[in-house]
């Protein structure tokens, strides 16, 4: 493409008022003709350069509108890549991640609750039953906790809560108001029958391994599970 000059008249009236202004002369209507070039060339330009700027004020507003759209849906996205949409709760992939986040500052303990006969609930009143009854114990875990804690969706029915900072005994006492919240009182969404939970509590200190402090509390509910479900147990050597 060729290089157009867009200010090609502009620059030719100025070419013209420099020329008369060097010649010198004396005549009036040379210098007049000059000027009244000059002076509607420069007009032109006020009123294009006006239009640019304002041109360019609303380009300028457009993206920044575009940019803080686009924060909001990358906000959006990596909320979701980190959340499971039934609950809210942290989804699996996040809760090891900020597990080992934390262990690699203070030590934590780690409680993982399984819904009891979760199946049966699914086979006789539904999946959306199933569901209604996963986000309410999910509720449930948030009134409990109370701000303490990480609530994570590790499994279909399957939870877990890391603690930071707080020790075993701790922990097994928080388990234990949390499995009252859950089968203390009725599901608005399963009137007929009580919903509980089994829980398995375990520790990790500072610099410990997730994998294994998860393996422990994973340990301990299959014994919550054996010993008749609805309870908690503690993990078997307590490292603490
Ligand atoms: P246990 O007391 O031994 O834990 O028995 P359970 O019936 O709870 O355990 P099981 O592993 O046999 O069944 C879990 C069921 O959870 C099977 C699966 O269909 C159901 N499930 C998993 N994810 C979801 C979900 O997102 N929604 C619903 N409604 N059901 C789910
Ligand atoms: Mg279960
Ligand atoms: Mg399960």
């Amino acid at each position: 493409m060729n290089d157009v000059d867009l200010f090609e008249a502009e620059a030719e009236a100025l070419e013209r008022a420099k020329s008369v202004l060097a010649s010198g002369t004396e005549d009036l209507a040379g210098y007049r003709a000059a000027l009244e070039e000059l002076v509607q060339n420069y007009g032109q330009l006020m009123r294009q350069s006006r239009r640019l700027i304002s041109r360019s004020d609303r380009t300028e507003r457009e993206l920044n509108q575009l940019n803080s759209r686009l924060k909001q849906l990358s906000d959006e996205l990596d909320y979701k890549a980190k959340h499971d949409n039934l609950t809210g709760a942290l989804n699996r992939g996040a809760v090891f991640e900020r597990a080992h986040q934390i262990l690699e500052q203070s030590p934590m303990s780690v409680i993982v609750l399984d819904i009891d006969f979760f199946k049966r609930i699914n086979d006789e009143f539904g999946h959306p039953t199933g569901d209604a009854v996963i986000r309410e114990l999910v509720n449930r875990l948030r009134n409990a906790l109370d701000g303490v804690g990480l609530i994570g969706r590790v499994g279909g029915e399957e939870f877990s809560i890391l603690l930071a900072g707080t020790g075993l005994d701790e922990a097994v006492v928080l388990a234990e108001k949390i499995r009252h919240a859950i089968a203390g009182d009725i599901f608005a969404c399963l009137p007929s029958r009580p919903v509980t939970s089994s829980f398995g509590v375990s520790w990790a200190p500072a610099g410990g391994d997730f994998e294994d402090a998860y393996a422990r509390a994973d340990e301990a509910l299959y014994q919550a599970k054996r010993g008749g479900r609805n309870r908690v147990e503690r993990e078997a050597t307590v490292t603490e």
